[in-house]
């Protein structure tokens, strides 16, 4: 858990960076179930940051990265969260597909489809899950077939977060007809923005709508778009969730160190604070960041490991940001209950506590949810027998 000094140096420069760019009418703005809040102004500020050098800090220099070493990137991203920062808009890209690309796109992909996701120029959204594929992943049912020099694409995704606003998509598609379970599917890049692609939000409990159904009717992708070899694709998918559950995280987790600290003040302020059962949730959820960010420190980028690692990390925060949502409720008291979303309100007098409680339900279902990481750790980590399938 020591940094170097030359970490220590690394953490002045990115302070006294934001500290000097971070535009004041943007503070706090977006993030989970606010994702609409500033979209234009967050999008030219994230094109800021890369600008500035602060986007792909831990891809390679020699693809546009910054060669920035596990505890760099902790650091920029604890600083990014106390300079309050608004939510960054290109993380599918940058933190997903980039890294892919970078460990098994071709030179020509990499050429193509890096730069400008290191520039925020293209936005990206990830086509896996379908109305019956979530967990169960390898039951992928869109097609992909070759015609005239292209994929022709056809299905449904589901749960597509920030389709809306995306470029291009990397989906997960069958592209061996009749073919069953992981084998048989290809990992495509897929441009959005053509007629065959239709995206239609989806309505959450915070009231906003992050995330969309995306019908592929006949859409187009060049043959050379897909990553890996046609047939390929599970391999190249469980790569990216792998990014997605682990270093990826590093930057999704942003602002719970502040959203402590905050909720901590809150209680010093109101009656809450002279609970003692409050007082031991406090300081529980401070212990309980402590691990989260030593167990990142420990295990992310390391090679060796069970390959459980990510999934570890992902049922530690994911469960202690709920928690987290819960205690805070639980300090504002009945107060949390004003201006909750009732059936048919839009989620205008919802506040940041309200959103974070709300929202965290999401947080044990995307990225694979708690009981798929479980059956991760339980066959990686522990050698238990895989689990039947009827
Ligand atoms: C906010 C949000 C954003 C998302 N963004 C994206 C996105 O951008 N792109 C994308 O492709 N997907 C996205 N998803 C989808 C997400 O990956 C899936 O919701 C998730 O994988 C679960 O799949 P499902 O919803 O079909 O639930 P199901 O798979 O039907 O699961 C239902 C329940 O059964 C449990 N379960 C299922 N199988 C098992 C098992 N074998 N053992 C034990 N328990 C099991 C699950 O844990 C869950 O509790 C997002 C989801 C959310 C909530």
């Amino acid at each position: 858990m020591r940094f170097s000094p030359g970490d220590d140096e690394f953490r002045g420069r990115v302070a006294e960076w934001l500290a000097a760019n971070v535009p004041a009418e943007l503070r706090g703005a977006g993030g989970p179930g606010r994702e609409h809040e500033a979209f234009a102004e967050r999008l030219a500020w994230n094109r800021r940051l890369a600008a500035a050098g602060w986007t792909c800090l831990g891809w390679p220099a020699a693809h546009g990265g910054h060669d920035a070493t596990l505890r760099q990137q902790m650091i920029f991203y604890e600083e990014y969260a106390r300079s309050r920062a608004p939510a960054r808009v290109a993380v599918v890209g940058e933190e997903l597909l980039g890294p892919t690309l970078i460990a098994f796109g071709t030179p020509e992909q990499r050429r193509r489809f890096l730069p400008p996701i290191a520039a925020v120029e293209e936005l990206w959204c990830q086509g896996y899950s379908e109305p019956g594929a979530g967990s169960d992943l390898a039951a992928v049912a869109t097609t992909a077939v070759p015609d005239g020099g292209q994929w022709v694409i056809t299905g449904q995704k589901m749960w597509t977060s920030l389709a809306h606003v995306a470029d291009w998509c990397f989906v997960l598609a069958r592209t061996e007809p009749g073919s069953r379970r992981s084998a048989g599917l290809s990992y495509l890049l897929v441009p959005m923005r053509q007629p065959g692609v239709t995206v239609r939000p989806i309505r959450q409990l915070t009231g906003t709508s992050e995330f969309n159904e995306v019908f592929f009717d006949g859409a187009r992708a060049e043959l050379g778009h897909v990553v890996g070899a046609p047939g390929d694709g599970w391999r190249i998918a469980k790569a990216t969730l792998e990014f997605e559950r682990g270093v990826g995280m590093l930057g999704q987790q942003v602002g719970f160190r502040r959203e402590l600290e905050e909720l901590v003040e809150l209680a010093r302020r109101t009656e809450a604070g002279d609970d003692p059962l409050i007082r031991d949730r406090l300081a529980r959820a401070w212990v309980g960041l402590e691990v989260i960010r030593a167990y990142a420190l420990d295990t992310l980028g390391e090679s060796a490991g069970t390959g459980a690692e990510a999934s570890v990390l992902k049922v530690l925060w994911s469960r202690w940001h709920q928690a987290l949502g819960e205690l805070a409720m639980d300090v504002r008291g009945a107060a949390s209950m004003a201006g909750a979303p009732m059936a048919g309100t839009d989620d205008g007098d919802l506040d940041g506590w309200q959103r974070l409680f709300l929202f965290g339900r999401a947080e044990t279902i995307y990225g694979g949810s708690d009981e798929i990481q479980r059956n991760i750790i339980a066959t990686r980590a522990l050698g238990l027998p895989r689990q039947a399938r009827p």
